[in-house]
């Protein structure tokens, strides 16, 4: 059975008490409520702790101790005292087993955070693993686009085609590694750069080239000046998608997964 202890008036509580609650004589009254105040807040500590899945029957004890009927003018004097006197009314030691068992909830609270943040470090680093991998794209020219992939002049033109000046720099639109630079029949000049997912993209028509057979290039990295070389009428980038390495397709869906239109 926990006991409350009780402690006696002091003169300074007397003193404190009579100045806040004139007239005289209602000294011993107060005595009684002081203590009472007193069992209320270890009676909150102890259901402060039960909250945490403790001392339930703890608390329960120490509100049934708490029998003395209070009238309606004790109970002001209640919370007048339980304010001015917190510090001293709260004896820890009276409810100890419980409040000692609470550090062993907070390492469970502070464990939650941790794993919570790792998890959130996981999901960034993730992130920026993927992005780090995933391919660029960029778009391998300014200009006007001037025609679509699809039916020509009775032809399948397998690219498309973005017109501008002579020397307008052509970009890489992915990284990857040079297979062909130089000469083609049709493109005058072409660059064919496989991509790291095995793709492959074509480059026609270009004035001059500055990437070699055997070169890693960078999305977005200068590869060509524009041309008008072969079979063209006027200087413009022809370019070819070609997915898994063979049979072009439209590589406008390509470049708009991307974020790229034309
Ligand atoms: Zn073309």
């Amino acid at each position: 059975m926990i006991t409350i202890p009780h402690r006696e008036t002091t003169e300074e509580d007397s003193m404190r008490l009579t100045a806040q609650r004139a007239p005289r004589g209602k000294h011993r009254k107060i005595t009684t409520s002081q203590t009472k105040g007193r069992v209320a807040l270890v009676a909150v500590a102890a259901s402060a702790v039960s909250s945490a899945g403790i001392g339930g029957a703890t608390a329960a004890t120490l509100q049934a101790q708490d029998e003395s009927p209070a009238s309606s003018e004790v109970t002001t004097v209640d919370v007048e005292l339980a304010a001015n006197d917190a510090a001293l009314s709260f004896d820890a030691t009276q409810v100890a087993p419980q409040i000692l068992a609470i550090p062993e909830y907070k390492p469970v609270a502070n464990v939650d955070e941790q794993l919570d943040k790792a998890v959130e470090y996981a999901v960034e680093r993730t992130e920026a693993d993927r992005a780090a991998r995933a391919p660029s794209v960029v778009k391998p020219a300014e200009g006007i686009f001037t025609s679509d992939f699809g039916m020509r002049w009775g032809s399948l033109h397998q690219g498309i085609d973005i017109a501008n000046a002579v020397g307008t720099p052509i970009l890489a639109a992915m990284g990857g590694t040079v297979i062909d630079s130089g000469p083609a029949s049709g493109f005058g000049q072409w660059i064919r750069i496989q991509h790291d997912d095995g793709s492959i993209a074509v480059y026609g028509h270009m004035e001059t080239l500055d990437v070699s057979v055997g070169e890693q290039v960078t999305a977005g990295q200068k590869i060509a000046g524009m041309g008008n070389r072969g079979f063209s009428t006027g200087s413009h980038l022809h370019f070819e998608l070609y997915p898994t390495g063979s049979g072009a397709v439209d590589p406008t869906p390509w470049f708009a997964e991307h974020g790229i239109t034309f």
